[in-house]
C-alpha cells in the first residue's frame, strides 16, 4: 500500500504540473483524494465521482476545453491508477431480498444475515443454527434494497477502464437462485450490468469521439460474442442462432471487417458446439476460434445480439432454468480503438480491449457430488471450473504471478488475458438471506473471501 500511495503522490505531482494553469480548484480536490486514500476506500469512491464533476466542468467550459483537450488523457490516467489503487480484483455481496412465498413460513421476515457497516456482513440467530457467528468483509456489500442502479454504479468504473485499453471482467457468482442472472440481466423493466454496460459503453465512446484533438479522428470498432461453458465445451450461441436462422444471414458484414484483425478471424461453418480457445502468439490476446463476433454500431444493436445469444441458450433444453444453472454465460464485449491523424488511413495509434460479462454457473453443485451419469458429470464440471477461478485469484492475489493455474479448465483459459497483471476484475457473490440457504450462503461467503484481498490477513474467518 506504501509503494502505491509513494506512486500515486508522484502522480499528483505530476499533474500539479499539468494543471496548475487550469487553476479551478482541481488540484485541491486531486491532493484531498490522495489523502483520504490513506484511511478509507469509501472515500475514494466519493472522489472518484467528484473527479468526473470536475471533467464535465472543465469540458462545459470553452475557454478550458481545447487546454483540456490536451490534458484529458493524462486526466484519465490518473484515474486509473486510482482504481488501480482500488484493487485490481475486488469482491462484492449482493444478498438478494427472501422471496414472497416463504412471507407466510415461520421464519418469514427474519433474515439471519445483518449489516453492521458498510462494507460488512454478519450472520447471527445462531439458536437455530448449527454454525458458529461470522462475518465477513468485502469491497461493497449490497444488502436486499439495493438497487439495480447501486450495483451499476460500482460497476461502471471498469467500463471507463476497458475504453482506457484495459481488459476486465465481471463474473455472478452464488448458487442457484441466488440472484446471478438478476444481477447480470435483470428484468426488462429493470436491467442488469449487461445492458446498463453497454449503454455506457457506447456513451462513454461518443464523449471520447468528441473529445479528440483537433487534427485527430478516433474510430472505435465494438464486436460482441455470446458463449457458453458447458461441460468444459465452449459454445458459440450467435453462431448455433445463425445456423437456424440460415448460413449465410450475416456473412457479408463480417467478411469486410474482419480483414484487417491479427487476432479476429472469420467465421467458418465448424461446428459451433466445441470451440478451441486460443492465444494470439504476439500479443497474448486471448481469442475464440472461428466465434461469431458481431460488430455492433450502438448499444441498442448490441442488446438485440445478447438477446438472440440469450434466445438460443434455450434451444434443445428441456428444462432453461436446470440449465442454466449449470453453465457458464459470458458476454464478450471487444473494443478496437485506432486514432487516425486527419487525412491519414493509417491509424498511428491502435489498441484493443475488452469488457466480460459474466453469470456463472450454481454453485452448489460444487460442494456436494452426488447424483449419477449426466448430472454427475455436470457436476465435475462445474466443480472443476469453478475451483480453478477460485484458485487463478487466489493465486493472483498472493501475487504468485508465475504459477497463476489458467490451464486448470476452460473457463480460466478464456479469461487469462483479463485475470491479473493491468486487468481488473470483480466478483459479484450473489447469496440468499434465507435460513434454509445458510449452508450456501456461507459457503459462498467463505470463498467471496478466500478470493478476496482481505483474505490475506490472519483473523480470516472459515
Ligand atoms: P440465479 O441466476 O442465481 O439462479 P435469479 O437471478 O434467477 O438467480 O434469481 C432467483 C429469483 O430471485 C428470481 O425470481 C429473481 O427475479 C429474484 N431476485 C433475485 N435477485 C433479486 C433482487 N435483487 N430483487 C428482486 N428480485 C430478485
Ligand atoms: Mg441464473
Amino acid at each position: 500500500a506504501n509503494e502505491r500511495i509513494a506512486f500515486l503522490e508522484k502522480e499528483l505531482k505530476f499533474a500539479r504540473a499539468e494543471y496548475a494553469r487550469l487553476d479551478i480548484g482541481a488540484l485541491e480536490s486531486l491532493e484531498a483524494m490522495l489523502h483520504d486514500t490513506r484511511g478509507k476506500n469509501q472515500k475514494l469512491e466519493n472522489d472518484l465521482t467528484k473527479l468526473r464533476v470536475v471533467e464535465k466542468e472543465w469540458l462545459a467550459d470553452q475557454d478550458l476545453r481545447h487546454r483540456y483537450e490536451l490534458k484529458a488523457r493524462e486526466c484519465r490516467r490518473l484515474l486509473n491508477t486510482l482504481i488501480d489503487y482500488k484493487g485490481a480484483i475486488r469482491i462484492f455481496v449482493r444478498v438478494r431480498p427472501p422471496k414472497m412465498e416463504n412471507l407466510s413460513q415461520v421464519d418469514a421476515n427474519k433474515t439471519v444475515l445483518h449489516f453492521p457497516e458498510n462494507r460488512l456482513l454478519a450472520l447471527s440467530d445462531m439458536d437455530s443454527l448449527d454454525v458458529p457467528e461470522k462475518s465477513w468483509e468485502f469491497d461493497a456489500v449490497f444488502n436486499p434494497k439495493s438497487t439495480q442502479t447501486q450495483v451499476f454504479a460500482e460497476v461502471e468504473p471498469l467500463v471507463y477502464s476497458v475504453v482506457d485499453g484495459y481488459n476486465a471482467c465481471v463474473f455472478a457468482y452464488g448458487q442457484t437462485g441466488s440472484g446471478k442472472t438478476y444481477t447480470m440481466d435483470g428484468p426488462e423493466n429493470d436491467r442488469g450490468v449487461w445492458f446498463r454496460a453497454t449503454d455506457s459503453l457506447f456513451s462513454i465512446l461518443e464523449q471520447r469521439k468528441t473529445e479528440a484533438l483537433e487534427n485527430e479522428v478516433i474510430d472505435f470498432t465494438v464486436k460482441v460474442s455470446v458463449l457458453e461453458i458447458y461441460q468444459e465445451h465452449v459454445r458459440d450461441l450467435l453462431a448455433i442462432t445463425a445456423l437456424h436462422e440460415g448460413p449465410d444471414a450475416e456473412d457479408e458484414e463480417s467478411a469486410e471487417d474482419s480483414a484487417d484483425e491479427g487476432a479476429v478471424r472469420p467465421r467458418n461453418k465448424k461446428s459451433p458446439f466445441s470451440l478451441e480457445i486460443m492465444h494470439h502468439p504476439k500479443t497474448g490476446y486471448v481469442y475464440v476460434k472461428d466465434a461469431v463476433e458481431e460488430t455492433v454500431r450502438n448499444a441498442k444493436d448490441l442488446h438485440a445480439v445478447v438477446e438472440r445469444g440469450k434466445a438460443q441458450r434455450r434451444v434443445g433444453v428441456t428444462n432453461m432454468n436446470e440449465r442454466s444453472s449449470r453453465s457458464h454465460i459470458v458476454l464478450l464485449i471487444q473494443l478496437v480503438t485506432k486514432v487516425f491523424e486527419v487525412g491519414s488511413k493509417t491509424p498511428k495509434a491502435q489498441s484493443r480491449s475488452k469488457l466480460q460479462l459474466i453469470d456463472l454457473a450454481g454453485s452448489e453443485r460444487a460442494a456436494n457430488i452426488e447424483g449419477v451419469g449426466e448430472r454427475l458429470r455436470e457436476t465435475c464440471y462445474i466443480n472443476k471450473s469453478l475451483s480453478a477461478l477460485g484458485d487463478v485469484m487466489h493465486a493472483l492475489q498472493n501475487n504468485d504471478s508465475r504459477h497463476i493455474p489458467f490451464r486448470n479448465s476452460k473457463l480460466t483459459s478464456l479469461l487469462s488475458d483479463s485475470l491479473g497483471g493491468k486487468a481488473k476484475t470483480l466478483m459479484i457473490v450473489q447469496v440468499s438471506p434465507q435460513k434454509r440457504n445458510m449452508p450456501e450462503t456461507i459457503r459462498s461467503l467463505d470463498f467471496g473471501m478466500r478470493v478476496g484481498k482481505i483474505c490475506l490477513s490472519d483473523n480470516a474467518p472459515g
